[in-house]
Formats: C-alpha cells, structure tokens, sequence
C-alpha cells in the first residue's frame, strides 16, 4: 500500500491501514513529515470546534453534503478522542475551538509517529512522486536522483494543497493529475489576506499593525475580530473569514469594497455622542482615542481613507463605523492559510478513489473543499484520511480497520 504525502491526511489513511493489516509506506518528499501541521501548531494547534453538528457542518459550505457522511464517520469527538489517545487532552477555548492541552503540534506529532512506527507503518521521506510511469507503475524521485517504480495494491494520494510550498505542499500534483483526465478546480488561496494599496506614508507607519476587535462587513455578512496592516493590504482572522466570497467576488467583478467597523461595541448615536464632548485642550489624536476609543492606527486608517477627518461627530461616528476600504486581490496562495479548488467530487467515487485512476485514491486538504480557520481545516483532512482508507479497504474486500482512529 502506498501513501504519498505524510500530513494529517495521509498519516491518518496510514495508521486506518495499518490497523487493518495492511503493510503501508508513506512517501514524503521533505526530509520529515508533517511540517504544515508542526507549523500550525505553531500559534496553537486547533485541531477542531466545539460547535454543534449543523453550525459545525454548514462550515464547508458547497462541500458540505459530502464532507457530511465522512466527517460523521470521524466526527470532532472522535479526532479528541484520537489526540487523547496519543496522551495529548483536549480542551475547548472560550471561542469554541478545540485545542491539546500542550497547544503544540510537536508532542502530538511524535507520539503518533512513534505508534504508527510500531503498527509497522514504513515513512520513506525525500521521495518524491512524479506520477507514474510508461507502465502505469508509480514514479518517486530520490534526492540521490534515483527513481523508484512501485507497482502497490493501492495508492492514497494525500499531497496537500498550495499555501507555504516551503513545507512541502506546492500543488505540482495539479498538472500530473488533470494530465490524466482528472477534473480539477484550479487551487486558489484561502484563509488568505488582502491587498489594498496605502500610502506611502501609512503602509511605513503601520505595516504590523493590529485593529483589534473591529468588525469587516461584506456581501451582507459581517466578521468581528482582528485584522492587521500589512505593507500590501491587510491580514488576519477577521478578513480571512470573509476570504471566501472575497476572491469570487473579486474573480467575477474585479475590487470590492468592505466596510470596517472601528467600534462594532457601540452603535452610531453612543459613539456620535461620546464624540461630541467637550474636547479642551487635547489634540486630536488623544480626544479620539480618550472619547472614542479609537486608537492611533483607526485615526489614521480614518484619514488615509478619508482624507480628513470630518468635523462633526455623527459624520465621524458614521464613518468610523462603516469605513469603505477597496480591496485589489487576493494576496498570493504562498501566502494563504489553506487552498480552496483541487480535485472535484465528481471526479471521485463513494470511496474517495478517482474515477479516471482506478485504484489511485485521494484524501486532505487535495479535494475540493474550503473551510474557515477555527480547526475545520484539520478536521476535514483527518476524516478524508479515515474515509479514503475505508474506502480502499471496501476495494480491496478487506476487513474495515479495528482499533482507536474512530468510530466503527
Ligand atoms: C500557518 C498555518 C497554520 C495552520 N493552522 C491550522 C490550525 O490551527 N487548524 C487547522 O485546522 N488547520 C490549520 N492549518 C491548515 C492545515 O495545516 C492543513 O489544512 C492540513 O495540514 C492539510 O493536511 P493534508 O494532509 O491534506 O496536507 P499537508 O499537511 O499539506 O500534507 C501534504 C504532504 O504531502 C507532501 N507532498 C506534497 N507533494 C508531494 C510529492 N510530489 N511527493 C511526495 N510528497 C509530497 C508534502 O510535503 C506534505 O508533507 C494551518 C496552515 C498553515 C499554513
């Protein structure tokens, strides 16, 4: 059994393998595995959500009827019972996001490397596949430039997306696969920031910069949380969320405007009268900060948008609380949290294996499906991992897999 790609998903369609008596190797081009996830435990690895099942599922939007079924087969309970299993407790923060209790990837990691070790899963790292060759055998690279033609019983592909190629997902699958007849929507970034065109002046002074708890409005939807300046727009978990409909709407009709709300706490008039007190001697800058809580960066984003800064307190308020700011496009899928487009449903059947390469299978972040940051990106790799597993062991006419990864 062969599985290319040692992230979540192929490490999870591994040890689902293995414990089926299935003798696997997983081929991984970096010199070690899994450096997207060791990288996203890095700000605190948010392994799923604590929210209930139809808010949870309505998450992956198009995707969601059949991400449901296999998301059902390994649902959040079971990927914290999987992490516990690996002596690493869970806990749910107050934002409902599921984290271990050591936050980091790295423990977690080499706990589940050294079990998967021991249910005799071989990890081949520097190995790079290249598709297959003229006899239809896989083609891996070795960084000696030896090639490896294998011929297994079955093949998971489990090779990531395109967001921070430098951890070894870089997409090039894309034209391996869709050379082969395999329908593919074209991999684009998500969870990704924005680019706007500032000033001179302001990107220099303001580039790093958070707006904390601000909201972004677009398309009817609006987002509270955090946003930073960035040299080339902006960053940050509040635009991420709208990052989605964002890039179509951008792809479809060219820049679109958001509005940031600078205080979404108070409503226009609260925040006109806090405006209209007597200012004194202050300067502009502390009255606005002292009377309405805005801090340097909003006074100045105010008057970098702007202009100047409207004298009277309700046209203040109205625009500290509805700031149009015209986003250009999308910053660059390197730079993205995670992709959106990949291999389509239809290109699939019931087991994850693609139609057009019978017995070559698919699961992670390589299918076409987009989710929010918020641990939905680890949870639809993990299960995808469990299903294409699964869904090899069906093919096969091997008995389903018994044992800790999930529920039988
Ligand atoms: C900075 C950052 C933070 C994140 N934080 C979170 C978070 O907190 N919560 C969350 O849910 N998600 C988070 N994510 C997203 C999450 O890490 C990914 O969605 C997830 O790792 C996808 O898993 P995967 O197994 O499908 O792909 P990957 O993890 O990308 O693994 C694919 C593997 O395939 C290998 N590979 C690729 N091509 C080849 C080839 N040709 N030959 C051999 N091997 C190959 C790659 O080297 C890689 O090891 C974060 C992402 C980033 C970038």
């Amino acid at each position: 059994m062969a599985v290319i790609g040692a992230g979540p998903a192929g490490l999870m369609a591994a040890e689902e393998l293995a414990r089926a008596g299935l003798a696997v190797t997983v081929y991984e081009r970096m010199p070690s595995p899994a450096r997207k996830l060791l990288m996203a435990g890095r700000g605190g690895l948010n392994l799923t959500h604590g929210e209930g099942r139809e808010a949870f599922l309505a998450r992956y939007g198009a995707a969601e009827p059949w991400l449901t079924p296999m998301i059902e087969a390994f649902p959040p309970a079971a990927l914290r019972a999987w992490c516990e299993g690996l002596g690493e407790k869970t806990f749910v923060g107050s934002s409902g996001r599921v984290f271990p209790e050591s936050f980091k990837a790295s423990p977690l990691l080499r706990a589940w490397l050294r079990r998967l070790d021991g249910l005799g899963v071989a990890l081949a790292t520097r190995h790079r596949w290249q598709g297959w060759d003229g006899d239809g055998r896989l083609l891996l690279e070795r960084e000696d430039g030896d090639a490896l033609h294998l011929a297994p019983d079955a093949t998971l592909l489990a090779l990531g997306g395109a967001s921070w190629p430098r951890l070894g997902s870089d997409g090039t699958w894309t034209e391996i696969l869709a050379a082969r007849g395999v329908a593919l929507t074209p991999l684009a970034p998500a969870n990704c920031g924005f680019e706007h065109a500032w000033s001179h002046h302001f990107a220099e002074r303001f580039a790093g910069t958070p707006l904390k708890r601000i909201a972004i409005g677009f398309d009817g939807m609006s987002v509270m949380g955090e946003a930073v300046i960035t040299r080339e727009g902006l960053e940050g978990g509040a635009i991420y969320a709208l990052s989605g409909r964002l890039r179509e709407a951008i792809a479809a009709h060219g820049p679109q405007t958001v509005t940031l709300d600078l205080r979404p706490d108070l409503s226009p008039s609260h925040l006109a009268a806090r405006l209209a007190r007597p200012r004194g001697k202050q300067s502009t800058a502390s009255f606005l900060r002292k009377a309405g809580g805005l801090m340097p960066v909003s006074v100045n984003l105010l008057r970098e948008v702007l202009g100047e800064l409207p004298a009277e307190p309700a046209a203040l308020a109205k625009a500290a609380k509805a700031l149009p700011l015209t986003l250009t496009a999308p910053r660059p899928i390197a730079r993205a949290i995670s992709s959106a487009g990949g291999i389509r449903r239809e290109a699939l059947d019931d087991n994850l294996m693609l139609q057009a390469l019978p017995g070559v299978f698919a699961a992670g972040e390589m299918l076409d499906w987009e989710a929010p940051t918020g641990g939905y990106l680890l949870q639809a790799a993990f299960a995808t991992g469990v299903a294409a597993a699964r869904g090899i062991q069906r093919w096969l006419g091997v008995e389903q897999a018994s044992g800790e990864a999930g529920p039988k």
